[in-house]
């Protein structure tokens, strides 16, 4: 709901992802005033649909939800008539032109288990240390694909840049499940009651234990306390003023929290020229890590991603969006012939790390810096930190926003009390009686 700038509200929440939207409908479920301010003129932050590009509904950031039976978002877009089904779990491994068989897959799905185990182990010492420290060193022609799968594929980050003790904690993500609509239509309808100021960048929040003061470009606005969801890139960049500063807790948490970069080169292929499944998912035993990982057949459309990460995704979309497409041009033809190549009709790549309000994918703590979750959602006065960066397991989910949400509303609903009951009426003074 788009709403003026209200001058003063109970709680104001500082944009409009998962967690934004999340927080803002548990304050106005309990019956208190709350205004929603995002920068960017559209409601959803990573969760963006790009809905008529292909003719069928592009998810630019998340894409699936996972944890079908707990997510309450799966529920939530159930109920608001959203097409919810699981992505196939299918995942093959190329080797050059072929499917690896069924020993090599084998020999994968060991080395993985082998890499896996060895954080653990390390996340279980005393001192936390990269991922990469921990692996075993005879992988030998898997590393770079381990690599690959256990970093950036779902963080962002090389196994050499991530903490193991916080790569550890990171919950299984169970089965996929995806919407046909696209998750960024589905924020736009959660967020539909509350009332939402797009295009407000908050510029400054003076904060103290009693009360908030949010300056944006269209007004100020005091609150009881405010709820900030920014990225950790955003927050580190100080691009919001604090006063007092940002405390340095929570300044140095975001700073080791720093976005991984994922991106995705969307590219539609009609009449299913690489011969592939639903929502098939592709692997391959890569050399190094210039590699990626390809979605096809988006939900049985001809849309297909050939989704780049890590520092090699991050070197990629620096150089723009069409040398990102001729490199998924070149990778795919290396897996599956220059004439599949040939059938590329439309594409798009995003560039999450160029979005100022963003500044990149999804938190992934660097070696040392394993507490910084719990510092970062630590309030502060009247200041309550949430968004993906702040959930200790479910961190760069969409289901880890929507609960860092909810907790924070939780949070700032009890610092600020009950609300004050209406002042009593005056009773209308019985009108005196005359006797006659
Ligand atoms: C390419 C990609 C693929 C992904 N795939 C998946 C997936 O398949 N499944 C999954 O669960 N998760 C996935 N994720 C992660 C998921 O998108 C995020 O974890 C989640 O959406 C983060 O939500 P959030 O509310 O914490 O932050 P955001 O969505 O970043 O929301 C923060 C909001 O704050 C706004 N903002 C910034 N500065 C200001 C300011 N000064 N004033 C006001 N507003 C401001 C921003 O515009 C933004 O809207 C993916 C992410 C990316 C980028």
């Amino acid at each position: 709901m788009a709403a003026p700038l209200p001058r003063e509200v109970d709680i104001v929440v500082i944009g409009a992802g998962a967690a934004g939207i999340a927080a803002a409908r548990r304050i106005a479920a309990a019956g208190r005033s709350v205004v929603v301010i995002e920068a960017a003129p559209r409601i959803g932050g990573r969760c963006r649909t790009d809905p008529a590009l292909f003719g069928v509904p592009f998810d630019r950031g998340a894409h699936a939800l996972y944890n079908p039976d707990g997510n309450p978002l799966v529920k939530l877009a159930r109920g608001n008539g959203f097409d919810i089904a699981p992505a196939t779990a299918s995942q093959k491994i190329r080797i050059g032109r072929r499917n690896a068989r069924a020993g090599e897959a084998e020999d994968f799905l060991t080395a993985l288990v082998r890499a896996n185990r060895a954080i653990d182990e390390a996340a279980r010492g005393k001192a936390d240390v990269a991922c990469a420290a921990a692996l075993p060193n005879d992988l030998g022609d898997w590393a770079a694909t381990v690599d690959f799968v256990l970093g950036p594929s779902v963080t962002g980050k090389e196994l050499r840049d991530l903490s193991a003790m916080d790569r550890a904690r990171m919950q299984e993500r169970g089965a996929a499940i995806v919407c046909r609509q696209g998750l960024g239509a589905l924020l736009t309808r959660l967020g539909g009651g509350i009332p939402i100021s797009l295009g407000t960048p908050a510029t400054r929040v003076a904060w103290s234990n009693r009360d908030v003061a949010v300056d944006t470009p269209a007004g100020k606005i005091v609150a009881r306390a405010a709820i900030v969801t920014v990225s950790t890139h955003v927050l580190a960049s100080g691009r919001i003023a604090f006063a007092p500063d940002l405390p340095k807790r929570q300044f140095d948490a975001a700073s080791g929290l720093g976005l991984g970069s994922y991106d995705r080169i969307a590219l539609q292929m009609d009449g299913n020229p690489l011969g592939l499944g639903r929502d098939e998912n592709i692997i391959e035993r890569s050399k190094d890590a210039r590699t990626a990982l390809l979605v096809a057949n988006l939900g049985g459309s001809s849309l297909c991603t050939v989704d780049v990460a890590g520092k090699f995704g991050a070197d990629l979309s620096a150089q723009g969006e069409d040398a990102m497409v001729a490199f998924a041009r070149e990778w795919l033809g290396g897996l599956f012939g220059s004439d599949a190549v040939a059938k590329i009709e439309r594409s798009l790549a995003t560039r999450w790390n160029a979005d100022a309000l963003i500044g990149g994918a999804m938190s992934a703590a660097t070696p040392g810096a394993e507490g910084g979750r719990r510092l970062l959602g630590e309030p502060f006065g009247n200041v309550f930190i949430a968004g993906e960066a702040t959930h200790e397991t479910l961190y760069g989910t969409v289901e880890g926003a929507w609960a860092s949400g909810e907790h924070a509303a939780d949070a700032a609903l009890k610092k600020i009390g009950p609300a004050k009951p209406p002042p009593p009426q005056k009773k209308p003074r019985a009108k005196k009686r005359h006797a006659h």
